[in-house]
């Protein structure tokens, strides 16, 4: 610079205030130049007396007016990070728009969207290029050309767009090639996936076919190599970036179409501050950028159904399965029933797995993983053994002889007798993964039985190794959770038995229905992908309900159409908005005496438009030794419901030792 006046700057910073702060600009110490313009530059700064980094957001001449303090006052910041800027004003122009509608710190904001990473490392190269493993283009069926035309050319080019197909009626084909097209017109692409741990043959086909040009942001990357391939993207080295939630902030140059696979799954909305969804994040910079959003599931949310039946997002669909399979046959067996003394799997599903075994095809057995604790209990009174910090059950791990808590890992040995009564009648009810392993293994001791659920996985890509193992036919029975429910293709798979399927229906939440259907669905449709006479084994002690009754039918239009009307008569979404006000404290009383003042004080504030449900406990009342009590907030339109969220929790101070969580749009009210 020609004179030795600096500039000002506006940096945001990773703290609970919304706002951004005033700094000099770092000194020019000769070594390396100042930026032009440090718009989106990483900057070193002190705060209070710790050292952080923020991004530089805006640059000023001199001193702004927004500045609240004094130039005297004014700190110079220490100095810039890197050489280049890594947030960009389209990117800020998001984190705005989030810190507003999610009701959260913009310095948390930015912060949840770049990689932390201090200095970018290279990942290692991909394993395998372009054309090779076999993945050659595959000719379209009538129905994915039309899908595809319908998506590529429909006239406004910002639309939004549905692929409701069934589940291995190649979806996944129809998002490659728009993809595809899309790159060829020189635009970058976001493809999302639910965790990328558990969609691994997207990915493999994702960089078959992408190659180098493909960013793969996935969870065991190290912040470094985040940052890595942040700049990959920023250079146009990476054009098309798959990855799960977060990667929906991938700063792509010339965006040309979002995709999110799965659109359903729960996984795309963020557990903590800023609790964004990645669908409405999806929504924004499609409608900023003018491109199309491309969304699809074999079982669409409730939302999204709906939205689809109102003409707002175009729906494409596909009903047939491409790959010589057909929709399997579902059978349901009713456990009220069939008594079957201590045993988990019923004669019906027991003489399935014979003869999957006989043919030298196989087995899934999934176990929806919330249902199977394998909890401490006594039979003289009824006293379950809970976690001392957190409201849920204490899981019994038989190898470790211990109990554990599945919320905050506190651990314990088993008492010998009741703590309350004193009885030594106590056992373990429900039933684990590792009880069914062993059910399983002295039932059919000749089976080689892989297991894939958290508990059973130590290393890095151990999940992935028992996935391939199972695709090359080295074992003849899979038993997993929640993670062989998704995005899976095994050639020999023939049955799936769902053991319990009642478990999530029981969850004090309006979703937990529509969670059930979409489960057993999702499952269900593993089966039988290359060959016609796939099976489905569905176990149940409620099989008159809708969820099960529906998803064995395979009648999905039969299920959305009586849970729409469940949801108007009951007033939930997609009929009305939430806004979900938690407030935990490990304080016994403060948490409701917080609640409490909350909804006093919305009570009268708050326009009549917005209807005030609670104060009341939160289902899971402890988590992690904080009482938590909630407040939630309901009416036509979102917007009145966040100003008045926002006039509490900006404009008064809570009590002392609570924390308030702000949930817009929640997905779950556990
Ligand atoms: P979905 O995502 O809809 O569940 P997938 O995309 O996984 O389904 O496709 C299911 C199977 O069908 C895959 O094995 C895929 O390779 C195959 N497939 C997809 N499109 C075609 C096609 N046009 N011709 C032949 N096989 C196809
Ligand atoms: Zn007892
Ligand atoms: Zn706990």
């Amino acid at each position: 610079m020609s004179e030795n006046k600096s500039r000002y700057i506006d940096v945001v910073l990773n703290v609970p205030l919304n706002q951004a702060f005033t700094y000099r600009e770092p000194l020019d110490d000769g070594k390396k130049e100042l930026p032009k313009d440090p718009f989106g530059y990483r900057v070193e700064v002190k705060f209070g007396n710790r050292k952080t980094t923020g991004f530089v957001t805006a640059v000023y001449d001199s001193i702004p007016k927004s500045c609240s303090v004094g130039d005297d006052k004014i700190r110079n910041a220490v100095k810039y990070v890197d050489s280049e800027p890594l947030l960009t004003r389209e990117l800020l122009s998001i984190a705005s728009f989030m810190s507003s509608y999610y009701i959260a710190p913009i310095g948390e904001c930015v912060f949840a969207m770049i990689p932390s990473g201090k200095r970018e490392t290279e990942i290692p190269g991909f394993s395998f290029f372009q054309d090779e493993k076999g993945f050659e283009k595959k000719e379209l069926s009538d129905e994915q050309k039309n899908a595809v035309q319908g998506i590529l050319s429909s006239g406004a080019p910002s639309k939004f767009h549905y692929l409701y197909g069934t589940t291995g009626s190649g979806k996944t084909e129809v998002f490659l090639t728009c993809a595809d097209s899309v790159m060829q017109q020189g635009k970058g692409v976001i493809y999302l996936v639910p965790e990328i741990g558990l969609t691994p043959q997207v990915v493999e086909a994702v960089r078959a076919r992408f190659g180098n040009t493909a960013a793969v942001l996935h969870s065991e990357l190290t912040p470094s190599q985040r940052l890595g391939e942040w700049k990959r993207i920023l250079h146009k080295e990476a054009r098309v970036v798959i990855g799960a939630r977060s990667a929906i902030f991938a700063p792509v140059p010339d965006l040309g179409l979002v995709i999110i696979d799965e659109e359903h799954d729960s996984s795309y909305k963020s557990g903590s501050s800023p609790r964004y969804h990645a669908r409405q994040i999806g929504m924004l910079r499609c409608s900023h950028e003018n491109i199309p959003l491309l969304m699809g599931s074999a079982t669409p949310s409730m939302e999204a159904w709906h939205s689809m039946a109102e003409g707002k997002l175009i729906k494409h669909v596909l009903t047939r399965r491409l790959a010589g399979g057909a929709v399997p046959k579902i059978e349901c067996i009713n456990l009220s029933s069939e008594a079957n003394g201590e045993n988990c799997i019923s004669r019906k599903l027991n003489s399935e797995i014979e003869s999957t075994i006989k043919e030298n095809k196989q087995t899934i057995l999934f176990l929806n993983r919330r249902g199977f604790t394998h909890f401490f209990r006594c039979s003289s009174c009824g006293f379950e053994l809970k976690c001392r910090n957190c409201s849920v059950a204490l899981t019994y791990h038989k190898s470790e002889n211990r109990l554990r808590c599945h919320y905050c890992g506190y651990s314990t040995t088993p008492p010998q007798q009741c703590p309350e009564c004193g009885s030594l009648d106590i056992g373990y009810s429900g039933f684990g993964t590792e009880y069914i392993e062993s059910e399983v293994k002295s039932k059919f001791p000749n089976a080689r039985v892989l297991r894939a659920d958290t508990d059973s996985l130590h290393h890095k890509g151990e999940l992935q190794e028992r996935f391939d193992a199972f695709k090359k036919g080295e074992a003849d029975i899979l038993l997993g959770t929640q993670m062989v429910a998704k995005g899976l293709n095994f050639p020999k798979l023939k049955l799936v038995g769902v053991v319990l399927a009642d478990s999530s229906l029981h969850l004090p939440d309006f979703r937990a229905s529509e969670k059930t259907f979409a489960l057993i669905t999702q499952v269900a449709g593993r089966a039988g992908r290359f060959f016609p006479d796939g099976k489905v084994v569905v176990q149940s002690y409620n099989p008159e309900r809708d969820a099960i009754s529906f998803a064995v039918r395979n009648d999905t239009e039969g299920f959305y159409k009586k849970e729409i009307e469940m949801r108007k008569i009951l007033g939930f979404p997609p009929f009305t908005r939430l806004l979900r006000l938690v407030f935990r404290s490990a304080v016994p009383n403060s948490a409701q005496a917080a609640a409490e003042a909350a909804s006093r004080i919305l009570e009268k504030k708050a326009p009549p438009e917005v209807e005030i449900l609670g104060p009341a406990e939160c289902p899971l009342n402890m988590v992690a030794g904080n009482y938590r009590w909630q407040v939630l907030l309901r009416g036509k339109n979102i917007k009145p419901l966040q100003e008045a969220a926002k006039a509490l929790v900006w404009g008064y101070k809570p009590l002392k030792d609570v924390y308030i969580e702000v949930d817009v749009d929640p997905l779950n009210l556990m």
